[in-house]
């Protein structure tokens, strides 16, 4: 299986979330919209550990994948993991609500009742499954006639293990589409049971794979503009890798040095450069950079701005620097 990272979507919130001032009007919903897509990461990094005990000797495992429904409209629809066999399909919804969640089969309606004490309603996960199915269906078909056969099964995972389904009305059971994380072993065995017969060759398998991960196009949104975010409305600097919140100044020909704890490092600024990419995007002038990182002398920004670009576009003072987001230090804390 391909491993899941965090989307450049979640990447860019996270960035913003830690970045923009408190005084904000929308810093309330930038939280909270950076919670639910960062609980929704867990969510699938729980269902991936259940996938590793997929029975299908030949199988492909896709994160993240995000289509255009039709090739005339600007409209994509996300599938958060796909399974794909010689024998049948899987696609997973996946859900990672805590607490006590409600399913009701006759309004096909999904609710929770929240920390706070408020009635929070979802859309029908079942039609929302389905919906990624008829559109996925479509989109195989065209890419290849033999995919018709194959079943697509659509699956809801709820994967929070302190979450508790209720179904009502009383008596109703349970969607059979509907299953929590820890029955997704199970469930994988029963449809290799179900489908034995190997309907596409595997050499087919693997071009559909390929055709899937070069149409995926990730939602990227300028996360500024999307927030009414103003370069002026979020906070500058370099902060010490260990007390957080604490700034870092650059100490002349040597390190950053953290103003409370002492702590000094060398490439401590490149959490700062990553966040400066995710918010600016990847062309970047050396004003942008020395007011971003706060770095007083023009000819220290320079250095530092030349060593980290692997391109320049113009000349002179609107001269912008071409920069990659830096692996060693992932913005997303893991833990
Ligand atoms: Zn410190």
């Amino acid at each position: 299986m391909t491993k899941r990272t965090p989307s450049i979507h979640l990447q860019k919130l996270e960035a913003l979330h830690f970045r923009v001032i408190e005084k904000h009007p929308n810093c309330s919903l930038i939280e909270k919209d950076y919670r639910i897509k960062r609980s929704g990461f867990k969510g699938e990094q729980q269902l991936d550990y259940y996938l590793s005990f997929v029975p299908a000797k030949i199988c492909e495992i896709l994160p993240d994948i995000r289509l255009q429904a039709n090739a005339n409209l600007e409209h994509y629809f996300q599938m958060d993991t796909i399974l794909k066999t010689t024998k049948y399909n899987v696609i997973f919804e996946t859900k990672n609500h805590t607490g006590e969640v409600t399913y009701n089969t006759l309004t096909n309606q999904l609710t929770r009742i929240n920390e706070l004490g408020e009635l929070e309603v979802f859309q029908d996960p079942i039609q929302q499954v389905k919906r990624q199915e008829l559109q996925y269906k479509k989109l195989l078909q065209s890419m290849n006639p033999q995919t018709q056969q194959v079943p697509l099964i659509p699956l809801i995972v709820f994967t929070n293990p302190n979450c508790h389904i209720k179904i009502v009305p009383e008596g109703s059971r349970l969607p059979k589409n509907m299953i929590k994380a820890e029955s997704v072993p199970s469930k994988l065995y029963e449809l290799e049971k179900m489908y034995k017969q190997e309907l596409i060759e595997t050499k087919v398998l693997r071009q559909l794979t390929k055709k899937v991960l070069k149409s995926n196009t990730p939602y990227n949104p300028d996360i500024l503009e999307k927030y009414h975010v103003k370069e002026q409305d979020l906070i500058t600097g370099v902060f010490c890798l260990k007390c957080i919140n604490v700034k870092m100044r650059w100490v002349k020909n040597s390190c950053w040095r953290c103003e409370n704890c002492g702590f000094k490092n060398k490439n401590a600024f490149l959490k700062a450069v990553n966040e400066m990419i995710l918010l600016y995007g990847n062309e970047i002038t050396n004003k942008q950079f020395s007011n971003f990182l706060e770095i007083p002398s023009r000819v220290t920004s320079y250095r530092h701005i030349t060593n980290l670009a692997c391109s320049t576009i113009g000349f002179s003072k609107s001269r912008k620097y071409l920069l990659s987001l830096q692996n060693q230090y992932p913005i997303l804390a893991q833990q």
